[in-house]
C-alpha cells in the first residue's frame, strides 16, 4: 500500500515535535574573539587551578579505550557516598549534572504539567522542561536573587518540578539552610524539589544549605553535584544526584547506560579522595572574589555593581554610562573572555568567572579604564 497522500504540499521532511523546535539550544561561553583570538576564559566557571595531581595521575592509568565502564559507577558512588554520608545506593552519576537535569524533568513532568524555576536560573532548567514537553514556568526575581514566597506563590497544581541552584547561576546568590528549608515545607508531597548545588564546593561548610540532609530525609528532594567545578573535570563530564531510591530508580532508568567513561571515573574517585585540592580551590576563590568585589564596588558611582556571590564568579550590572556591551568588547580586546546573557535577559550584566588573582587584577583594572572612559 502507498502511503496516503496530504492534500496540500507533500511533507517532505520530517516535522520536529513543536515542543523541541521551542528550544533554544544551549549557548555555551566563548574562548575565541570575533577574529578567531584565543582569550583568557573566565566565561564557562570552570577551575583557574586546574585539576587534583591526584585525579590526573589515576585518569592517565585508566585501562584502554577497548572496554566499557562500569555502567553504575559502583566505586565512584562508594567514594561519594563516603564524603557526604550518603548510602551509595541513593546515588546516581551522570555525563555531567546536565544530563540528571534533563532526565529528572522528563521522569516526573510532561505534556501539560509546570516546571518552575527562578527567573535568571540556570538556562538548562528550560531546556529539560521543553525537552519532555512540560510547560517552563519563572518566577519572579528578587533584585536578581530567589525569593522563597515569590517562589511559592508560582506554584499551581500543575507544578511538577522546582528547580533551584543554589548557590544560583547566573546570578551568584545563595539562600541559607533556613530559606531552603522553608521553600521545601511550602511545596506538596508530590512535587519534586530539585536543589542543583554545582558550586556547593565553593561554599563554606558553616553555610552549608542542608540539601544533602533534605534528600537524605524527604522522598521529593533530589541533589545534584558536579564534577566540572570546583573539583576541575569539566572535560570529563561527570556530574552525580542523591535522593529517595524511587527518585534514584527513575533517573537510573532514563540515563545513557554506560554514561560516565572509564577514564572518568577512576579520575573522579581520586578527586573525591583529594579533599586538599577542593578546599584550596574553596579558600582562593573566596579571597580572589572578596579582592574582585572590592575592587568593582570602587567602581560604583560609574554604576558598575556586582551583586553578591557565594559562586566562583560574580554577576556585574552596568547601570551607568559604561554599558555591559562595551564592558564585553573592551575586555575581550584586553583578552578576556566574559560572559554576557543577553538571551537570559540580561543585556545589562556580565557573569565573570573567578580566575588567578592577576587575571582578576586585570580584568578590575581595564573595567576601571574603560569606566572612567566612558564618562
Ligand atoms: C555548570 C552547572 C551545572 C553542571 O554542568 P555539568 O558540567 O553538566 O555537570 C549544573 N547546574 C548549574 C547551575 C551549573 O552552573
Amino acid at each position: 500500500m502507498r502511503p496516503a497522500v496530504n492534500e496540500g504540499a507533500p511533507i517532505t521532511r520530517p516535522a520536529m515535535k513543536p515542543w523541541i523546535e521551542a528550544i533554544h539550544a544551549y549557548v555555551p561561553g566563548k574562548s575565541k574573539a570575533a577574529d578567531g583570538r584565543k582569550l583568557v576564559k573566565l566565561s564557562a566557571n570552570e577551575n583557574p587551578l586546574g585539576t587534583s595531581e591526584a585525579a590526573l595521575k589515576a585518569r592517565a592509568a585508566a585501562p584502554g579505550p577497548d572496554r566499557y565502564p562500569d555502567p553504575d559507577s559502583t566505586e565512584l558512588r562508594e567514594a561519594l557516598g563516603a564524603l557526604h554520608g550518603v548510602d551509595p545506593g541513593r546515588i546516581v552519576c551522570g555525563t555531567g549534572s546536565g544530563e540528571l537535569l534533563t532526565v529528572a524533568a522528563s521522569a516526573f513532568a510532561g505534556p501539560g504539567d509546570e516546571v518552575l524555576y527562578v527567573r535568571y536560573g540556570f538556562s538548562l532548567y528550560e531546556i529539560a522542561a521543553r525537552r519532555c514537553g512540560a510547560t517552563p514556568v519563572e518566577a519572579p526575581d528578587a533584585d536578581y536573587g530567589t525569593d522563597v514566597d515569590t517562589l511559592l506563590a508560582c506554584v499551581t497544581e500543575r507544578t511538577r518540578v522546582v528547580f533551584v541552584a543554589n548557590p544560583n547561576n547566573p546570578t551568584g546568590s545563595y539562600l541559607s539552610r533556613a530559606e531552603l528549608a522553608r521553600l521545601h515545607s511550602g511545596l506538596p508531597g508530590h512535587v519534586l524539589l530539585v536543589i542543583d548545588q554545582a558550586y556547593a564546593e565553593y561554599v563554606a561548610p558553616e553555610n552549608d544549605d542542608g540539601g544533602v540532609a533534605l534528600a537524605n530525609t524527604h522522598d521529593n528532594v533530589l541533589v545534584m553535584r558536579t564534577f566540572s567545578k570546583a573539583y576541575g573535570l569539566a572535560g570529563e563530564r561527570i556530574g552525580w544526584a542523591t535522593g529517595a531510591p524511587a527518585l534514584i530508580g527513575a533517573l537510573n532508568r532514563l540515563r545513557g547506560p554506560f554514561n560516565v567513561n572509564l577514564a572518568g571515573q577512576q579520575a573522579a574517585v581520586a578527586a573525591v579522595e583529594d579533599q586538599a585540592f577542593v578546599v584550596s580551590s574553596r579558600e582562593s576563590n573566596t579571597q580572589v572574589r572578596a579582592r574582585f568585589v572590592a575592587a568593582l564596588e570602587a567602581l560604583g558611582n560609574f554604576g558598575l555593581r556586582p551583586l553578591p556571590s557565594e559562586a566562583n564568579f560574580v554577576l556585574v550590572l552596568f547601570e551607568g554610562a559604561l554599558t555591559a556591551e562595551a564592558a564585553l568588547l573592551g575586555l575581550n580586546d584586553a583578552g578576556y573572555a566574559v560572559r554576557h546573557l543577553p538571551g537570559q535577559g540580561l543585556p545589562q550584566a556580565l557573569r565573570i568567572t573567578i580566575g588567578t588573582e592577576g587575571q582578576m587584577d586585570e580584568v578590575a583594572q581595564v573595567l576601571r579604564t574603560l569606566a572612567e572612559g566612558a564618562q
